[in-house]
């Protein structure tokens, strides 16, 4: 198996203009590409559905994925199905899931802490999107050790930038399918680029707004809050507070009728036999 390179740490926060392009160019195809494109071509019933269904199953990628099962290891699965669920996450333009997994496990470790990668201290700003445009002096390295021994994790980190491009040749391809290439453009800028805008920001909405507002009914330990509202954009991780005291329950909305589809679905799948050894009130981070 081929090793990964560890880069020497910076020894101050240094802009990282990759990101910063990136995050532009898909605000940009959202709110300047997408109404003109609108305007003068329409987008189909099929865009709109494509669109929709892309953004539940990269969402899911990430919630069930990259969170509860790659950063918490809050339920176990057979290869094949991690290898799926990898795919949808990577989706999301969020990093692998080794370096999305470390940052995750470092911010359960240092919560509002100078080393915390998302740290709600700095404001809201900072905790949703600013953190992504700088590489700080405070490594993750440590925190992927575990991460690193999943062969099937660094698969995904190793095939990361292509999988990228298939979230995105994937609509293209069935716009084509459907409507020719105006069909693939459609499909490409809303079952892509808006589906990312939508995805990035629900996660985003995690690390600031459910470090900001909310109840803390099990535990004033650190910033997090429970907000059933965040919960109904970010596929059930708005239960924060919660998450933040028990980080390895597959659940992070405790109760039946907690608005989770994240907790659902794992459990759909323990009923299927395809996940086991789900986890409960374990306060593990990972
Ligand atoms: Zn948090
Ligand atoms: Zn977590």
């Amino acid at each position: 198996m081929r090793s990964t390179a560890i880069e020497a740490p910076p020894t101050e926060d240094i802009f990282v203009p990759l990101n910063f392009v990136l995050f532009c160019a898909i605000v940009a195809a959202t709110v300047i590409g997408i109404p003109l494109y609108s305007h003068y071509y329409g987008f189909s019933r099929f865009d709109w559905i494509l669109s929709f269904v892309m953004y539940i199953v990269t969402g899911m990628g990430i919630t069930v994925g990259y969170h509860r099962l790659v950063a918490h290891q809050s339920f176990e699965c057979s290869g094949w199905l991690k290898r799926c669920i990898l795919i949808a996450g990577g989706w999301a333009l969020q990093n692998s899931a080794l370096k999305w997994g470390g940052d995750h496990i470092r911010h359960h470790a240092k919560t509002d802490q100078e080393e915390d990668p998302y740290n709600a201290s700095k404001g809201f700003w900072h905790s949703h999107c600013g953190w992504l445009f700088y590489s700080t002096p405070h490594r993750t390295e440590k925190y992927e050790i575990r991460l690193r021994r999943d062969p099937i994790v660094m698969w995904q980190h190793r095939y990361y930038w292509l999988i990228v491009v298939t979230g995105l040749l994937l609509p293209f391809a069935l716009g084509v399918w459907h409507g020719g290439l105006h069909g693939g453009i459609a499909a490409f800028l809303l079952g892509g680029l808006f589906r990312m805008f939508m995805v990035l920001n629900s996660t985003f909405t995690i690390n600031s707004l459910c470090h900001m507002i909310g109840t803390q009914p099990h535990g004033t330990q650190d910033s997090s809050r429970d907000s059933w509202l965040v919960s109904f954009v970010s596929f059930g991780e708005g239960y924060h507070n919660f998450h933040h005291t028990y980080a390895r329950d597959f659940r992070n909305g405790p109760k039946w009728y907690n608005f989770d589809p994240s907790k659902w679905i794992i459990y759909t799948l323990w009923l299927l036999g395809l996940a086991h050894n789900l986890r409960r009130n374990d306060p593990a981070v990972g």
